[in-house]
């Protein structure tokens, strides 16, 4: 069977596409590699500027975006895609996973991002023993204790507030002198009594046997010290998910692929939603958008293809 879409990834991009191709009535099928879906949002305690939605927490949006999609029809397949080719001058797109091939008139590419690692001694030999890129997944083991958040981004700013709630106390460092953090957690940040911002300061090793147990830091001007904390979380940005494309599609310096608001790149019926592609304002609210628009595009492009 030819498709005329496969969404690949089931984050709110991918959701979204699939909400607006079930209603345009296209055959199309949604592969996501992970058990659930809802992308980076199931990693987000809440999410408060969704339009309509004063307060959600992550998981449960990423839950309700999946119900309205399965709501609508959609078929979706657990499975990791390894290689896209093409064939018939580019009509069709290939898509093998594991065992079997998927074929369709057209893909998007809703794959998301993942996080950034710091790179610093310590960091990959104490993962799942104190350092942590979760905060909502892993901030229930540090209750009453002493931790560590690096990064200066939204994450950083509510994975601090988040793990403020419980631990005794939390160190924010950042590497400048300014929050890139929504205003509004700011705010939040400073009313906290538990939080202590780090300033001009990045995290250099971590230390610990067989759990962390203490940090080292340099700040701008050289000064180094020791923190004594029981966790890290590393909260320093993301990486898009593009190896799959890397060699199918020109990327930008940083990664992205490079497509405008209606989602077409530059191999045509591929098209980029969400998280991964290039844009300015990487949220909920923009990658549901992309969804929306990738759908028009592939419409779009179908009927040119009749
Ligand atoms: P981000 O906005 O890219 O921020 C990454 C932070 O990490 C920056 O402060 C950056 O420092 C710092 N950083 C990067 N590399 C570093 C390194 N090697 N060492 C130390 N620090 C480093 O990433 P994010 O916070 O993960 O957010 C990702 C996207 O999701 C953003 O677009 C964000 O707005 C969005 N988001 C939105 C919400 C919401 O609206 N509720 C919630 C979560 C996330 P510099 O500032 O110096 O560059």
């Amino acid at each position: 069977m030819v498709y005329d879409l496969i969404i690949i990834g089931s984050g709110p991009a991918g959701l979204a596409a699939a909400i607006y191709a079930a209603r345009a009535r296209l055959s199309f099928l949604v592969l996501e590699k992970m058990p659930l879906s809802g992308g980076q949002i199931l990693n987000t305690y809440e999410v408060e500027n969704y339009p309509g939605i004063p307060t959600i927490g992550g998981f449960e949006l990423g839950m309700k975006l999946r119900e309205h999609a399965e709501h609508q029809g959609t078929e979706m397949i657990h499975i990791e895609v390894r290689h896209i080719s093409l064939e018939e001058q580019g009509r069709i797109k290939v898509l093998y996973t594991d065992g079997k091939e998927y074929r369709a008139r057209t893909v998007i590419l809703a794959m998301g991002a993942k996080y950034r690692t710091l790179g610093i001694p310590g960091e990959k030999e104490l993962t799942g023993m104190g350092v942590s890129y979760c905060a909502t997944c892993d901030g229930a083991f540090f209750r009453g204790r002493k931790v560590a958040v690096a990064g200066g981004g939204d994450v950083a700013a509510e994975d601090a507030l988040f793990l403020a709630r419980g631990c005794e106390k939390v160190y924010l460092i950042h590497r400048r002198d300014q929050l890139r953090a929504a205003g509004v957690l700011q705010e939040k940040l400073r009313a906290a009594e538990n939080v202590e911002l780090v300033w001009n300061t990045e995290v250099t090793r971590v230390n610990g046997e067989e759990h962390v147990e203490s940090i080292w830091t340099r700040k701008k001007d050289g000064t180094e010290q020791l923190l004594e904390v029981d966790g890290l979380f590393i909260a320093v940005g993301n990486l898009p998910q593009t190896e799959l494309v890397a060699k199918l599609l020109q990327l930008d310096e940083t990664g992205y692929i490079p497509a405008g608001e209606n989602c077409v790149t530059e191999l045509p019926g591929v098209f980029a939603a969400g998280d991964i592609r290039t844009k300015q304002l990487r949220q909920v609210v923009t990658a549901v958008a992309d969804g929306a628009n990738a759908v028009a595009s592939v419409q779009e492009y179908l009927y040119k293809m009749i």
